[in-house]
């Protein structure tokens, strides 16, 4: 007989999107002359650049020459990759050796296969409200789960405290769904929490390209001791337009030790190789080119447009919202606007009142957790011209 996972049998039924395109849908069936505007998606919706499809049409030309061919590539990635990205890491000051860096197809992915390295007896700190994933990868493997509460009153950054012995902590900064990110010293006191207490932070970076301002860290490595206590997440799906094309990174540095429930120092960097030697065969090299080419000078300037234009559109969405009294957050450091929903609204009272009286489609803040109830999340992710309409029926329509 053979027995499955009753873990799965804790997950909550996902219905968050779904019930979204089930909502949208009775709404364009029952109004199809009105034109929906979704301000809720959390893809990109720009082309991948010009420097990274020329890179990606030259790799293709040499899968189709007997002497460039490429079959397997290593399960950790090219090292003309590492290198590209090493240098990246460089230009804010975090030195990294190319066999810290591991290449994936995607963040999503790393996020849950990490938990292949430790132990099911941890207790895991998650934040809420945040990107599911950490919580329902946990859940999985059965494992005990306490949160830490986002909210207005900790700028939606929650801060370590003494009294929960958590074992592995996820932090996700800039924050998907609320924006906010976390300065050096807030990143210093968790560094020093988990060193303390011998924890491993998992450090969700997927959204550091959108950091504005150089005072805040696009890695958590720019904190000392972090090398010891840390394992950065990385993802080129937002920094440029990657959702598609699947690249991301995961830095595990060799620093990185941990002990095995029997007494055993292991080095995560070595399990990690391990996991993903067994269980993984590589990025494409044809993906990778591109990706390697997203760090270069001209790919770097060409993605960076790319993503001032969903800055641009977060700020106007943002501006619309506060002009008519609504509190905001996020739209910084991320293209993540996070408001509360107005007149003590549900998040999806507030989701229903947007489709029905404007058109406009958002994600309701609850379904990042139950500290997301009473708020509702907008992104820069839409066009201008979208965006801009969406902000005027919004202005006109709530004031
Ligand atoms: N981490 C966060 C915080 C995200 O919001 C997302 C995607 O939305 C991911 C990771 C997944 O990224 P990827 O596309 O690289 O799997």
């Amino acid at each position: 007989m053979a027995f499955v996972n009753e873990n799965y049998c804790n997950l909550k039924e996902s219905f968050l999107f779904a019930d979204i395109a089930h909502k949208v849908e009775a709404y364009s069936a029952a109004h199809p002359e009105k034109k929906i505007i979704r301000l809720g998606i959390g893809d990109v919706t720009l082309p991948l650049v010009p420097a990274v499809i020329d890179a990606m049409a030259k790799a293709v030309q040499e899968m189709g020459v007997k002497e460039t061919f490429r079959g397997y590539g290593p399960e950790q990635g090219y090292t003309f990759l590492h290198d590209a990205i090493v240098k990246y890491y460089a230009s804010f000051g975090v030195e990294l050796e190319s066999n810290e860096i591991f290449i994936s197809d995607g963040a999503k992915s790393d996020c849950g296969n990490i938990t292949d390295i430790f132990s099911n007896a941890n207790t895991i700190l998650i934040p809420d409200p945040v990107y599911p994933v950490y919580l329902d990868t946990n859940i999985m493997c059965g494992r005990k789960i306490v949160y830490m509460e986002g909210k207005p009153e900790n700028n939606f950054l929650p801060m370590p405290d003494e009294n929960v012995k958590a074992d592995v902590i996820y932090l996700c900064s800039p924050n998907n769904p609320t924006g906010a990110a976390y300065t050096k010293e807030q990143l210093e006191a968790w560094v020093a929490y988990a060193m303390k207490n011998d924890a491993v932070i998992l450090y969700d970076a997927a959204y550091e390209a959108y950091v504005a301002d150089a005072s805040i860290p696009r890695s958590i490595f720019v904190v000392e001791d972090a090398k010891k206590c840390a394992i950065e997440l990385c993802s080129l799906s937002k920094t440029a337009g990657f959702t598609g094309t699947r690249c991301g990174y995961t830095v595990v540095p060799h620093a990185l030790v941990r002990k095995t429930a029997g007494g055993k120092d292991m080095e995560l960097n070595k399990m990690w190789l391990r996991r993903q030697t067994t269980k993984f065969n590589g990025v494409p090299y044809i993906i990778q080119r591109g990706a390697e080419a997203v760090f270069s000078e001209v790919g770097m300037a060409q993605c960076r447009e790319n993503i001032a234009y969903y800055m641009e559109n977060a700020r106007l969405i943002k501006e619309g919202f506060e002009k008519i009294g609504v509190q905001c957050f996020g739209g910084v450091h991320s293209p993540y606007i996070w408001l509360k929903c107005p007149n003590g609204m549900s998040s999806w009272e507030f989701f229903d009142y947007l489709l029905d009286n404007l058109a406009i489609v958002g994600t309701p803040g609850a379904g990042f957790g139950t500290m997301g109830e009473g708020y509702f999340r907008l992104t820069g992710f839409g066009s201008r011209e979208n965006t801009i309409e969406a902000v005027n029926r919004i202005v006109e329509g709530l004031k």
